[in-house]
């Protein structure tokens, strides 16, 4: 079968790996547009202490976190050693113990049916301080060991390359869908025309434009996510330090090489595709970042980056082929937690494509309730 993969974020690169696997004759057609979200991802996974009372939500992101050592096992057999993910445990910090009390009972409670989490521990502000030594002091915090960080460009572009090998072919390009009567054909992009069985729809923020032609208003909206890396001096071993997850909504993780990442923004009112750094912005993130890590004080500030996280109605995910049309599949609304979820959805996309059955119950994650039809 011939599949067509426009957009080339996680859920683009995994659905494209997938399909190559399967032995799919897969091209990937990708605009890579400044504020792609994979690009600018955090890549905190650690979905078990949400608070969200969406079920479908939680069996989502569940499951998406489940999904990763399976995967990045069969990623290093192909020789696909750079993935920048590292199973390094999360700290919950927070001065009031009760408050992680707390956290602790509703994890336990899920432990059950998610032994991936792995041991839960409270850690004192002593213990805390030993895990990552720039916080500032009087955290307790909560230990997560099954919670992992991923570095999303390295993710992304190693499942590309893996898809490669296995045959797919990615064009760097602006698509555009072609269709008769009800049925998707292909996609058009750099004046040619490809044929496919079926296109999947992966384009993250900018799905609404791609839909629009076959009469389609696709209800995402988008959230503008201002992200700082910095560099930290002497410190060693960065690299294993645990993801931070604070109270407040700004969390801190850490890379190989003293690469401390900061953030994010949750931007609303935003005019466009604005990936503009603003002053307010950063002085949030610093603020934010520097109140739980005075450390990070004469850290080197090496970038900022911006990204679009997709959502579509209910900040519920959508999954499946698009209601009234044949051979078009799509998934969106990621959100904030694409990075987790991102390579489970693309393994479902990729069986809804070769026509298997799908693992996750597709009413959860109805394609419909994003879309109205306009003609
Ligand atoms: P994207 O990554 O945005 O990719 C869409 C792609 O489609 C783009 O490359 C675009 O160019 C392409 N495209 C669109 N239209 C077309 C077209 N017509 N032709 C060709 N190509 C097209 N998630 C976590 O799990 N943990 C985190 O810690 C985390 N932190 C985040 C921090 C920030 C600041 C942001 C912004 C997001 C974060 N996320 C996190 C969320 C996660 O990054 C997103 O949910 C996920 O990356 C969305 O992936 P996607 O593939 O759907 O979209």
């Amino acid at each position: 079968r011939k599949v067509i993969v426009i957009g080339a974020g996680i859920l683009g690169a995994s659905t494209a790996y997938q399909l190559a696997k399967l032995g799919a004759e897969v091209l990937i057609i990708d605009r890579k547009d400044p504020g792609q979200a994979t690009d600018a991802a955090a890549g905190i996974i650690c979905p078990w202490l949400s608070q969200r009372r969406n079920q479908a939500w939680y069996r989502l992101a569940k499951a998406g976190a489940r999904f990763y050592p399976g995967l990045i096992n069969e990623l290093e057999q192909e020789g696909e050693t750079e993935t920048g993910y590292a199973r390094v445990g999360a700290l919950s910090v927070h001065v009031d113990t009760d408050k992680l009390k707390q956290q602790e009972e509703r994890a336990r409670k899920r432990l059950e049916d998610a032994p991936e989490i792995g041991e839960l521990n409270m850690l004192t502000s002593q213990e805390t301080l030993e895990q990552v030594p720039l916080l500032a002091e009087g955290y307790h915090s909560l230990q997560v060991s099954g919670a992992a960080r991923v570095d999303g460009r390295a993710l992304r572009d190693a499942l590309l390359r893996s898809a490669r090998h296995s045959g797919a072919r990615l064009l760097n390009g602006d698509a555009s869908l072609q269709f008769t009567g009800n049925r998707v054909t292909g996609a058009v992009a750099d004046g040619q025309i490809f044929a496919a069985d079926s296109v999947i729809v992966c384009a993250g923020a900018w799905a609404g434009p791609l839909l629009l032609p076959l009469g389609i208003r696709f209800k995402v909206s988008y959230q503008k996510g201002q992200i700082m890396h910095l560099k930290a001096a002497d410190q060693a071993d960065t690299g294993s330090w645990p993801v931070v997850i604070p109270p407040t909504d700004q969390y801190l993780l850490s890379f190989g090489g003293g690469r401390i990442v900061i953030g994010a923004t949750h931007d609303n009112d935003i005019e466009g595709y604005d990936t503009s750094v603003t002053a307010g912005g950063i002085q949030e993130v610093l603020n934010k970042g520097l109140e739980l890590a005075p450390g990070l004080a004469d850290s080197t500030v090496e970038e900022v980056r911006v990204g679009f996280r997709p959502f579509t109605p209910g900040f519920l995910p959508v999954i499946g082929a698009v209601p009234g049309w044949e051979g078009l599949l799509a998934a969106n609304g990621l959100g904030a937690s694409g990075l987790t979820m991102g390579p489970f959805i693309g393994s479902q996309l990729a069986k809804l494509a070769l026509g298997l059955n799908p693992d996750i119950e597709l009413l959860d994650y109805d394609l419909g309730l994003a879309i109205e039809q306009q003609i």
